[in-house]
């Protein structure tokens, strides 16, 4: 008899210290769940599983994914296991190309491999980042991806992914691994931070400490953020639904926003006496970067499949991080 109130009981989430693993954690701990984390702590911090390590139902093993043996053993004790563990932030690509590349394409192999082993349900988590350059929005998951030249370190993040999602979708095909990949959209809340370039916490710590703003570019890029809450949402709605192997999803949110009019925002709502401030994104990163222009999600098959829509608007996205901030 399992205690869980989801159709599964023991769960394994790599990068379960991270950001959105832990948010999972905490929320499949909440619904009855047995879970196991394995995080190298490289990105993710031990303080994310704070409350999660007071409770007997979890477990947590310090390693990495590029290490076959504790995946094993890991994998043969779960039910599912949700691949959260990848190189995460702009800023961490852009300075450590070699271990973007090493850890998202070495990592899912791993994963994917044990999972095929025991033939264990498994979501790989991609990211709207495989969109690429393409200017047409909303993003639709079987439109045409447009990458840019391999000279730029971030299309390496892109490909990367991309060749997580090919990989996990060739097990399906040729092995009927109940694989699915979940494409994560500028994914936002407490944990979250701005070492490795996010926007909103960049801008929060900013906007709390009345310093200027760093608007990169002219701010005229738009992004649709969405609040870790409803993501962890779709993310455990895709797998508990059991008809989601074999298929890519988008998740994120509704509203697209300028960078300009996010800086705004955050200003507005912290009441904060802080100036944009504007830095060419060869300054913010090196000439070799690129920026996306505009990324908002369809989230029609999602939608679809799970009943999945945002419950979050914006300023709920950002009221939490700085409540988050403030607490730090
Ligand atoms: N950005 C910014 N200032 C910062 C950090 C980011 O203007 O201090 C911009 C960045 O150039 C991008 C957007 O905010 O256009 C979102 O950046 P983030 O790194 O959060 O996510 P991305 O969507 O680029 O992966």
């Amino acid at each position: 008899m399992t205690k869980s109130t989801l159709p599964f009981e023991r769960v394994l989430i790599t990068g379960g210290a991270g950001f959105i693993g832990s948010h999972l954690v905490d929320a499949l701990l909440a619904q009855g769940c047995k879970v196991e984390v394995i995080d190298d702590l490289s990105t993710g911090s031990v303080h994310n599983l704070d409350s999660a390590i007071a409770n007997p139902n979890f477990k947590l093993t310090v390693a990495s994914v590029l290490d076959s043996q504790p995946l094993a053993i890991a994998t043969d004790r779960a039910d599912v296991i949700f691949h959260m563990a990848a190189a995460v932030g702009v800023r961490l690509i852009v300075e450590n190309p070699v271990r973007t590349i090493e850890t998202n394409i070495g990592g899912t192999e791993n994963v994917l491999a044990e999972a095929r082993k025991k033939n264990k349900p498994v979501l790989v988590a991609s990211t709207s980042e495989v969109y690429g350059k393409r200017s047409e929005v909303p993003f639709r998951e079987d439109d045409d991806l447009i990458l840019g030249a391999s000279r730029r370190p971030r299309w390496a993040y892109a490909c990367s992914k991309l060749m997580d999602e090919f990989l996990a979708l060739a097990h399906h095909r040729q092995n009927g691994l109940p694989a699915t990949i979940v494409r994560l959209f500028n994914t936002v809340g407490p944990r979250q931070t701005g070492r490795y370039g996010m926007v909103i916490p960049r801008f929060v710590s900013q906007a709390l400490a009345n310093q200027p703003i760093s608007v990169y570019g002219d701010g005229s890029q738009t992004r649709t953020f969405c609040h870790v809450a409803d993501a962890v949402r779709g993310l455990v709605g895709l797998v508990a639904s059991g008809s989601a192997a074999g298929q890519v999803f988008n998740l994120g949110g509704e509203r697209e926003v300028s960078i300009r009019d996010l800086a705004q925002l955050i200003i507005a709502r912290t009441g904060s006496s802080s100036q944009l401030e504007f830095i060419p994104f060869e300054k913010a990163y090196d000439e070799d970067f690129e920026d996306m222009q505009r990324r908002v999600p369809d989230l029609t098959k999602i939608n679809r499949a799970i009943g999945y829509q945002p419950l979050k608007k914006l300023e709920d996205v950002i009221d939490d991080v700085v409540g988050y901030t403030r607490g730090v």
